[in-house]
This record gives structure tokens, C-alpha cells and sequence, in this order.
């Protein structure tokens, strides 16, 4: 090739490449510009004017001709990868400039326009992601959960799913105690721990487990249809949560509730609702005692929300005073005379009527209303007492029975409590008797530890409904109680099993022989009592003597019975 002919194929080069080249001298005169180059620059040139660079380009790089009077040498870069946009936005360039020569700079120009709209899709991408991931665990989030529920849902018939929700029981107490970033590491433990036990399981396909907020995970479960191996996902899942975390020097232990929902019960209205029916399966299994799984049933949504209302309306009745007490009768078997009153709860509800204490005693344990509504209790039953005492002289009615909750007891103020509204109502401790289950005193040796600071104020003790809790006959001593109530249901059968009879008459016996006083419950019929009287039961409270009564009907009561009593 000759010289001529070699010069014109580097021009028809130069021409044709898909890169803008341009030569010009270090002023930014133009001295050659491929058409690329004048393609792309002509619409960031004022007036179109492609003849100096530096021109052309102070609109979008003012600062390119003094960047270029520094570079001196021959092949120094005066900028590298200069983004350049169209004024339309239709292009984006990238320009590079170097000093080619004593005399002359070299540009050249590259449509970075598609480059560009991947990347950002790239970085778009990467974003959706990140808004999916639960950055604590780096489990998916909600939003993801959601996602994958929606298309779990639509595919149901074909695939059936389960969803377990999961949560931990008492969670914020490990916050409370031990500082949110023990309760991080210790929500990060959980999920590491979920992953893993989920891999293990070699009957699932594709499990995903997702942290939905705080201490709320959930699990899709694929290719499940039995509540029978949901279940035994979740037991499996339980069993390997509630281990003992080591957390630095700590050494945590926590129980994990489960709530389970199978995509063949589940209302279709959508993930929001699955994920709501998922949660009220789970504060059941809670509420029934934690550390267990529990399928969702339609039912257990009308229940909650009848506790909810409930419980809102409770908060409203204390406020507006619709608590009262009545009292039932205790009376001696041998005379039949009246020796003291229980006094029991109601609520007078605006449009539920009379609500019995079995419907809001336990609501109100939950949702920790019990302090309030027993120190009530308390404080209107032992006014009331002392005034009959007052009307009626000293040796009337010698004891006031009143009802102790578990949460009632396990408040450290209770001690306190009872003191204050015994001096605030002047009532002589002797007479108040509390009255506790045998599952509450029994079971727990933290609530036990309290009984003897209440009884060293000089008040008695009742351990009520015996026979139906958890500890016995050959527990009774070690407890400080002094009297024995004998729960309905035994007394109820005395007449017509001998079995029931054989075991008042063991409870009985053995009370006495510990000093403690018994009382039977819910006496109804003559009969019954007979056999109580027989089987040597000092007390006794029930229909037959007495319906529970307001204060109202207690005092038009009172004198009948003192004209009927033997003297
Ligand atoms: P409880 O302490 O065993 O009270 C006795 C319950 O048996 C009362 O039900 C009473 O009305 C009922 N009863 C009495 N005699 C008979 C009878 O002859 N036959 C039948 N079938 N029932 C009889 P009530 O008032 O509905 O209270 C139920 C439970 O609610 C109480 O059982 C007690 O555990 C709890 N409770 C009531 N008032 C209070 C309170 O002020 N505080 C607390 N913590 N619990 C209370
Ligand atoms: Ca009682
Ligand atoms: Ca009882």
C-alpha cells in the first residue's frame, strides 16, 4: 500500500468508526472531526458551531481549557470518562481528552446511552432487592412475604401451602432486660437458627422463612396440604428455637409460639388477611400457654374479636364504675347460721347485661387490668363489711372472703395493698380472708413466696376450688393455708358417688389434722349438705343456703335470717 492509499483507508477508518475522534489544537480549534463526533456534539454546540471544542463544550465543561493548559505532556489525559447528556436528554456521551502532541489535543467521544439505562436498571434492581431483604437477619422482609403469599395464593389449588407465623413468647422482655442489642443478636440467632432447621427438613420443598417485624417471623411451607405435617414442621421448628442462646456471657432462654394456616381453609382474600389469620392462630397458641402450635380455625377470628371488644369495653367500665360486688352467704353446716360473705365480681354491661366474672377475669388477667379491677374489689367489699359489722355489732359476720388472681399475687405491691385498704376501711385484719386456687399457690414457688408476708398482716388464707388444680392431698401442709374449699364438682356428686364421698372425707380428715378449716362449695340440695354435715365439713356456701346478693339485698336479708337462726 502506498503512502496515499494508506492515508486514505486511516481516513475512510476514521470516517466510518462507531467512535466520535476529533483533533485540535490546544486552543480547541478543530482540526479533523470524524462525522460520529459532529453527530454527538452538534447538539451541546451553542448555535451549532462546531469549530472550537472547548466552545462547544463550556456548556457542559467549563472547566475542559484550563484542565488542558495544565496538561503539558504529550499523553497526559485531560479528563477520562466525561459524562456528557444532550441538552434533550436523548444521549449521553463519555469523553475522553488527551494532549497528543506540542500542538494538539485528541478527543474522543462514545455513546454511553444504553451503557448507562443498564446500569441504572442494574442499580434499580439491586435497590428492589434490598427492599425485600430484612436487613437485621437478611431473611426477607414483609414486603417480599407478601410477594411470595400473593402467587402462593393464586397457584393454591394446584400447590397447596401452609404459613406458620411465628413468635416469640415474651421477646420484650429480653429488650427490657438485657438492651436492644442483645435482643438484635439474639433476633439474629432466631433466624439463623429458622434457616437452618427449615434446610434440615428434607420433606419440604423450598421452604422460605421470613422475619416479618420485631420478633414476628413467618414460613411458607409448599406442597402441603395436611395440617398433620405443617405440625410437624412447627414442633420441629419450636424444638430447635427455644434452645438456650449463648449471647456473650448471657445464656437466653425463650419459648416460641406457632400459628399455622392451611391455604385450603384460608379465606382468599389475600396475603394481608392469610398473614391476620396466621397471627390470631398464633396469639392463641400463646394464650393457651406458649411454646406450642396451633391451626387456624374460622372461629378463633369471631372469639378474638369479641376479646378485643371486650377488652375495650372493659378499660371503658372501669372508668365508668360498672364493677360491683355481691356477696354469697358461708354458713356453719351444724347451724346453718351465716359466718361471713365471698364476695364476687360482676359487670353491669350497657348492652351485654350481667357479665359473670368467668367471661372477663381471665380477659383481664391478659391485658393487665386484673391490678386494677381487684384492688376495687377489695377496697368495696371491705368498706362494705365493716359497715355491717358496725350495723349489725362485731359478732355478727366474722369473715369477709375475697378472691386473689394470679396476677393480683404475683404484683410485688399487693402486700402493700391489702394493708392500706384494711387501715382505709378500718376493717380488723382477722376478718378478711383471701382466697387463692390450688394452681395458683401450688405451682408457683415465686407467688408461694408471698403468702407468708400477706399473713403476717393477720389475715387468713382459703385454698379454693380443691380437688380440681394440680397438687393434692399430700401437698396440702406445705402450704400456709387455713381453710380448705371443696370445689363443686366434688360436692355435687356427694349423694350419688361413693368415690366423691371416700375423697371430701380424705380432704376433710387431713385438713383437720393440718388445723385448717373446710368449706364445701356450691351446696345445692338438702341432701348434699346432710352429707357434708355427716362427712364432718365445718362450712358451707351454695344455693341452698344463699344466692350471691347485692349489698342492697344483703341488708334486707340479714334480719330474716337472724329471726329464722337459733339463738
Ligand atoms: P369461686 O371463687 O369458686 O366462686 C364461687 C362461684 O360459684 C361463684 O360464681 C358463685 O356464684 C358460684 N356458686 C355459688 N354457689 C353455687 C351453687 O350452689 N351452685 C352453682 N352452680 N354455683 C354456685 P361466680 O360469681 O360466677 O364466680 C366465678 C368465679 O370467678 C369465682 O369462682 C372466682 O374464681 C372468680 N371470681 C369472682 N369474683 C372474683 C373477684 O372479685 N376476683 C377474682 N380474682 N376472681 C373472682
Ligand atoms: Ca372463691
Ligand atoms: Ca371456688
Amino acid at each position: 500500500m502506498d503512502s496515499v492509499t494508506a492515508h486514505e483507508a486511516l481516513v475512510q477508518f476514521l470516517y466510518r468508526a462507531p467512535i466520535g475522534l476529533l483533533q485540535a489544537t490546544l486552543d480547541g480549534e478543530v482540526v479533523m472531526i470524524n462525522p460520529m463526533a459532529a453527530q454527538w456534539l452538534l447538539p451541546l454546540a451553542p448555535n451549532g458551531d462546531l469549530s472550537n471544542v472547548f466552545d462547544v463544550l463550556s456548556g457542559v465543561a467549563p472547566g475542559l481549557r484550563a484542565q488542558a493548559a495544565a496538561a503539558t505532556e504529550a499523553g497526559t489525559m485531560v479528563c477520562e470518562n466525561l459524562r456528557l447528556a444532550w441538552p434533550n436528554g436523548g444521549r449521553t456521551l463519555a469523553l475522553d481528552m488527551q494532549r497528543l502532541d506540542a500542538a494538539h489535543l485528541m478527543v474522543s467521544v462514545n455513546d454511553v446511552t444504553l451503557a448507562e439505562q443498564m446500569e441504572r436498571q442494574r442499580l434499580d434492581a439491586r435497590l428492589r432487592d434490598a427492599a425485600r431483604i430484612d436487613e437485621l437477619t437478611s431473611l426477607p422482609n414483609r414486603l417480599a412475604v407478601l410477594e411470595r403469599l400473593s402467587s402462593a395464593l393464586q397457584n393454591r389449588h394446584t400447590r397447596p401451602f401452609a404459613l406458620l407465623y411465628i413468635n416469640a413468647d415474651r421477646f420484650s422482655g429480653v429488650n427490657v432486660a438485657h438492651g436492644a442489642a442483645t435482643g438484635d443478636a439474639l433476633l439474629r440467632r432466631m433466624a439463623g437458627r429458622l434457616t437452618r432447621a427449615l434446610r434440615a427438613s428434607d420433606a419440604v420443598a423450598g421452604p422460605t422463612a421470613a422475619r416479618l417485624s420485631g420478633d414476628q417471623f413467618v414460613v411458607v411451607l409448599d406442597d402441603v396440604r395436611e395440617a398433620d405435617a405443617a405440625l410437624s414442621v412447627a414442633a420441629r421448628l419450636i424444638e430447635a428455637l427455644s434452645r438456650p442462646y449463648g449471647i456473650e456471657a448471657l445464656r437466653l432462654h425463650i419459648g416460641v409460639s406457632i400459628g399455622v394456616v392451611l391455604s385450603a381453609q384460608a379465606s382468599s382474600e389475600g396475603p394481608e388477611s392469610l398473614l391476620e389469620e396466621a397471627g390470631i392462630a398464633m396469639r392463641e397458641a400463646k394464650r393457651t400457654g406458649g411454646s406450642r402450635s396451633v391451626v387456624f380455625e374460622p372461629a378463633m377470628k369471631h372469639l378474638e374479636a369479641n376479646r378485643g371488644s371486650l377488652e375495650q369495653d372493659l378499660r371503658v367500665a372501669l372508668e365508668r364504675d360498672e364493677l360491683f360486688v355481691v356477696y354469697q352467704p358461708l354458713v356453719n353446716m351444724a347451724d346453718q347460721r351465716c359466718t361471713g360473705f365471698e364476695a364476687l365480681v360482676r359487670w353491669q354491661h350497657p348492652q351485654r347485661g350481667l357479665v359473670p366474672p368467668s367471661d372477663f377475669i381471665e380477659l383481664a388477667e391478659t391485658c393487665g387490668l386484673i391490678g386494677d379491677i381487684g384492688a376495687r374489689v377489695l377496697g368495696i367489699a371491705c368498706a362494705q363489711f365493716a359497715r355491717w359489722r358496725r350495723d349489725w355489732g362485731d359478732a355478727a359476720v366474722q369473715t369477709l372472703s375475697v378472691n386473689l388472681s394470679r396476677g393480683q399475687l404475683a404484683d410485688p405491691g399487693l402486700v402493700a395493698l391489702v394493708q392500706k385498704t384494711l387501715v382505709d376501711s378500718a376493717l380488723p385484719p382477722a376478718c378478711l380472708q383471701l382466697e387463692l386456687t390450688e394452681s395458683m399457690a401450688g405451682q408457683d414457688v415465686a407467688l408461694q413466696s408471698h403468702l407468708p408476708a400477706l399473713k403476717s398482716l393477720g389475715l387468713t388464707l382459703a385454698l379454693d376450688d380443691f380437688g380440681t388444680g394440680y397438687s393434692s392431698l399430700a401437698c396440702l401442709h406445705q402450704l400456709p393455708m387455713d381453710v380448705v374449699k371443696i370445689d363443686r364438682s366434688f360436692v355435687s356428686q356427694s349423694e350419688t358417688s361413693a368415690h366423691h364421698r371416700v375423697l371430701i372425707d380424705a380432704t376433710v380428715r387431713v385438713a383437720r389434722s393440718l388445723g385448717m378449716g373446710t368449706v364445701a362449695e356450691g351446696v345445692e340440695t338438702t341432701g348434699q349438705a346432710e352429707v357434708l354435715t355427716r362427712l364432718g365439713c365445718d362450712k358451707g356456701q351454695g344455693y341452698l343456703f344463699s344466692r350471691p346478693m347485692t349489698a342492697a339485698q344483703v341488708a334486707l336479708w340479714w334480719p330474716q335470717t337472724m329471726a329464722l337462726s337459733p339463738a
